[in-house]
């Protein structure tokens, strides 16, 4: 039954049929709809197939385990209402074999990115929140801009950065009287919303935005995960979503990102594992499965909403992608499957990752390679200004430049930053004119790393020290 290949070969000229009256391709009843050219289902049997198509993505990855916790984002859009759907009616009686993980929900407000009012935001996580709030899991609510204050070591005892959290035994109508008034709260931001905004205006590209935008995100996600004891972290990103990262990701220099950023486990981060289960549906198959179920959605405005096509390379990738696809079904499931020939290697010390996005670093290349040639020019065109910042306080500075000043200045230099980057993530410091702008866990983690490797080469001068005395 889940036989169905994605990507038969199909020309322009064969849509014509689609017209055609059409008899579901498992029952001979009458289709009620088509999702690639040639599959007519009828409303039961594509109930049948979408459910088993998210059941077998779940069972076959064997990483869900019984009672697991299971973080879902929900962000009010298609995708994920569908995803948060198909986990209710999976976990109810009427699922023919349950599953048996425990989900919780979150949403992150990022209305501070359109410059939304904060009477627009509520409105909009009051929305999203009864929706969340209806299926009696529990729910959080985030806001982007709390990821400029995230404190990895001891946020649970500041009462500042939990969440919205309403319990599973609360009756609906209490908890939504309780959700507002808590959002009122929460929407309290103003200082870590002000600095936000200051990091993305001093952002040139549209580009940097989202991409920013969408690591602020994952940390948010992650450390909620964390402090809440969530293991697994699920995703509503169907194909469609997919291919467009996956063709992104490599015109932005992430292509050694490509595989983590579209597989069904992304295990960048080693104590969360963020999983899509329904990546293999296509954003029709989506639309379909919420239009027939009635399935409710809140529309809520991007960065690049109502921007031109070529406002940012994910926005022009995403109508190149999606202008294919009318022509020709099969382009997603092509990339997707071209994509799942790729591997990234993952490295197992948190210093070989990026500060930013998490992935691996990929700036680990031999001298001669193609990044340390820009690097290079870089440095060169940038000569003077690069021994002017190597260390920023006057006299106590000892001179060397490389990283192991022992003057004590708080703030960071772009070199200390940059060297804890991956290409990608470098690309999009290039823009911002001050690094100290980037938010607070972001810039303790990299000092961090900082006295790391001055700690160890510390240690190996001793050793060569006693090395020598024998
Ligand atoms: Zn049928
Ligand atoms: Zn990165």
């Amino acid at each position: 039954m889940c036989s169905v290949q994605d990507g038969e070969e199909i020309s322009p000229v064969r849509r014509e049929k689609i017209v055609e009256e059409r008899t579901c391709m498992k029952c001979e009843k009458k289709a009620v709809l088509v999702t690639r050219v040639n599959d007519a289902f009828c409303r039961e049997c594509f109930m049948v197939y979408v459910t088993h198509k998210f059941r077998a993505a779940i069972g076959k990855s064997k990483l869900i385990r019984d009672g697991e916790r299971v973080l879902v984002g929900v962000s009010g859009g298609q995708a994920s209402s569908c995803l948060l759907h198909l986990i209710q009616e999976g976990l109810s009686g009427r699922a023919h074999k349950k599953l048996r993980f425990q989900p919780g929900l979150v949403f992150i407000d990022e209305g501070v990115t359109v410059g939304m009012s904060a009477e627009e935001r509520l409105t909009t996580c009051t929305q999203v929140l009864e929706i969340m709030e209806k299926t009696g899991f529990p729910c959080y609510l985030k806001a982007l801009e709390q990821a400029m204050e995230l404190d990895r070591e001891n946020a649970s005892n500041s009462p500042q950065y939990s969440a919205v959290e309403t319990k599973e035994s609360d009756t609906a109508l209490g908890t939504s009287g309780k959700s507002v008034e808590n959002m009122a709260k929460f929407h309290k931001y103003d200082e870590a919303e002000e600095k936000l905004k200051v990091l993305l205006n001093s952002l040139k590209s549209v580009t940097a935005k989202e991409d920013l935008i969408k690591s602020l995100r994952q940390n948010i996600l992650i450390d909620l995960a964390c402090k809440k004891g969530y293991s697994k972290v699920m995703l509503g990103h169907c194909s469609t979503r997919l291919a467009v990262h996956l063709l992104t990701d490599i015109a932005q220099g992430r292509g050694a990102h490509v595989a983590m950023d579209t597989a069904f486990a992304d295990t960048r981060c080693s104590d969360i594992t963020i999983v899509r289960p329904i990546r293999d549906f296509s954003s029709k198959e989506v639309t379909m499965y919420n239009i027939l179920n009635n399935v409710p959605t809140v529309f809520i405005p991007t960065i690049t909403t109502k921007a031109p096509d070529s406002a940012s390379i994910e926005h022009l990738t995403e109508k190149f992608v999606t202008g294919l696809q009318a022509d020709y079904p099969s382009t997603t499931s092509n990339i997707m499957r071209t994509g799942e020939k790729l591997h990234t290697e993952k490295k197992k010390d948190t210093e070989s990752q990026c500060a930013v996005c998490q992935a691996p670093l990929d700036t680990d290349v031999p001298p001669s390679s193609a990044l340390s040639a820009v690097q290079f020019s870089e440095t060169v065109s940038r000569c003077s200004s690069v021994t002017l910042s190597i260390c920023n306080s006057d006299k106590e500075c000892c001179g060397r430049g490389d990283g192991s000043c022992q003057s004590k200045d708080p703030t960071l230099t772009r070199e200390d930053v940059i060297s804890a980057l991956c290409y990608a993530c470098r690309l999009l410091i290039k823009e911002l004119d001050d690094v100290n702008k980037l938010p607070k866990h972001i810039l303790d983690d990299i000092s961090k790393r900082q006295r790391r490797i001055k700690m160890k080469t510390e240690i190996e001068d001793f050793l060569l020290d006693t090395e020598d005395h024998v």
